[in-house]
């Protein structure tokens, strides 16, 4: 069965648009997959889809079998913006899903030295160590961008969604950032989405892609190319 299942999927927002139709994609657990397509082809769209953000106007869509958002899926995201609290250190911003999350928040509040433990560890495989008390002012985008890849795998989750987080960067920072996440995803294997416009950054980070591309009459036609990790 697989992790996560799209089936028929289309999506009509709240004032009549259609943002996608029949769209079809299968991801295994653990598998890194990339979303490719021109602005406004329904990448967020989708991924909206299956946090349980927006429930399918038609067709399933199912984690682990089941329709999304009938059971509690754990969830990390990261966006093109990092959204790190400006009135927080660095290493505050990453513990912050923890004081929400319904799985984490008790034995955090209790205990929290194991989980600063694992930010601190996060912070040293993206090259943030010695940043834990720095403020958001005092660090570049590519650097607050680390934090909000940490912030995004703190509480462990299964999924984790990427939209755009590297667009933003300069090429050089891009790059620095592509082998960041790549050393995140070898060290815990959540099963990932990144949505991107930039084929070569889905070629370096991805299993599978799947190319999307508006057509008229709103069908987003999903083509899935699989690339042999190396
Ligand atoms: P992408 O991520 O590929 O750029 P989006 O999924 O953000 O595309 O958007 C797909 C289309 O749906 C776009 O034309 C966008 O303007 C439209 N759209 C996105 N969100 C909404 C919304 N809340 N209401 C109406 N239309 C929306
Ligand atoms: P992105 O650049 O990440 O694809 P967008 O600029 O498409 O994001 O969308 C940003 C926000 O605005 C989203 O919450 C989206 O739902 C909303 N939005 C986008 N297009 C429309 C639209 N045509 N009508 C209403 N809301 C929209």
């Amino acid at each position: 069965m697989p992790f996560i299942e799209l089936r028929d999927v289309s999506l009509r927002y709240d004032n009549g648009y259609l943002a996608v139709e029949g769209v079809n994609l299968s991801i295994e657990e653990g598998e890194f997959v990339a979303l490719v397509g021109p602005s406004g082809c329904g990448k967020s769209t989708l991924l909206r889809v299956i946090s349980g953000l927006r429930p399918p106007s038609a067709g399933q869509a199912t984690v682990r079998g089941q329709p999304v958002g009938s059971t509690p899926v754990n969830i990390g995201m990261a966006f093109q913006n990092p959204t790190l609290m400006p009135w927080r250190t660095v290493l505050q911003n990453i513990l912050l899903p923890l004081e929400v999350s319904p799985k984490h928040k008790q034995r955090y509040r209790q205990n929290p030295k194991p989980y600063v433990e694992a930010a601190r560890e996060l912070m040293a495989s993206v090259g943030l160590s010695g940043f834990e008390n720095a403020h958001v002012w005092e660090l570049s985008g590519g650097m607050q961008q680390r934090a909000s890849l940490c912030r995004a795998l703190i509480h462990q989750p299964e999924i984790l969604m990427l939209d755009e987080p590297f667009s933003a960067l300069d090429a050089f920072t891009r790059e620095e950032l592509w082998q960041a996440m790549q050393v995140l995803y070898l060290n815990r294997r959540p099963t990932v989405i990144l949505v991107t416009h930039d084929l070569r950054e889905a070629v370096y980070l991805s299993d599978t892609i799947y190319t999307m591309s508006s057509r008229p009459g709103r069908i987003a036609h999903v083509r899935r190319v699989e690339f042999p990790r190396p």
